[in-house]
């Protein structure tokens, strides 16, 4: 992506590269709902939602450069319009972190790092990211990760083993994760998007951690999870092409 010169400073950091196969931990009670519904409404969700984003924002110093913010912004609102869930009043943040990582948070929050941006070549690869970070809120999936967290940690401890407890969630993101790229890839193409473009960013950053030898702290099955990833990615992609023609 073509960055304003006024961020060019940054790059003149060395490149502090993190990444977490974990989910990002966010600990702490003061976020959480008390009693939480089975079903939550939209209006609910938002307010879910807007309870991470305060502590996201603790968390992290916000770009706040007008140019980059809007550049950004312009491509979430392209992708928004083409979603299931486009009456949301989706956010999006950049955090002035060289990690390169995004997420989301209930009710459209999205958060893009200042790496990931920097990382990513094309608009269409980041509007993949993008894709993939509004399908999960589409899907509602961190209101359903945090209704299951929930459950699971009410649960007997003797009843539930808590590396079985891991295991159950890891499961669930796994699934959450290819179910947010078929979603994605469909809303970025919508958009007007390539919808090649997540799987160029995924690969390129593969390639990027192999070479960095990063792998070295990663166990195999999240080597597994990866390429499995990757594989149902590039399906989806096939099977779109062929519909497409
Ligand atoms: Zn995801």
């Amino acid at each position: 992506m073509v960055l304003p010169k006024s961020l060019l400073f940054h790059i003149a950091i060395p490149a502090i590269i993190f990444f977490s196969p974990d989910p990002l931990s966010i600990a702490g009670d003061d976020w959480q709902l008390h009693n939480p519904p089975a079903e939550i409404s939209d209006a609910e969700e938002v307010e879910l939602g807007k309870h991470v984003d305060e502590y996201i924002r603790h968390q992290f110093y916000l770009e706040d450069d007008p140019d980059f913010n809007q550049a950004v912004n312009s491509i979430v609102q392209r992708v928004v319009a083409a979603s299931d869930r486009n009456t949301l009043p989706f956010t999006c943040v950049i955090l002035q972190s060289l990690s390169i990582n995004a997420f989301s948070a209930p009710g459209g929050y999205i958060y893009l790092t200042y790496g990931l941006l920097k990382f990513a070549q094309t608009e269409d690869e980041v509007a993949g990211i993008i894709g993939h970070e509004v399908a999960h809120v589409s899907l509602r999936h961190a209101s359903r990760l945090y209704h299951e967290v929930m459950e699971i940690n009410s649960r007997d401890e003797k009843e539930l083993h808590s590396m079985t407890k891991v295991l159950l969630l890891y499961s669930h993101l796994e699934e959450f994760e290819q179910d947010a790229d078929t979603k994605g890839i469909l809303y970025a193409q919508k958009a007007g998007f390539n919808p090649k473009g997540l799987l160029d960013f995924l690969e390129r950053h593969l390639n990027f951690m192999m070479h960095q030898r990063l792998f070295g702290m990663f166990d195999s099955a999240f080597t597994a999870a990866i390429t499995a990833r990757l594989n149902h990615l590039r399906e989806c992609l096939s099977s779109l092409e062929r519909s497409n023609n």
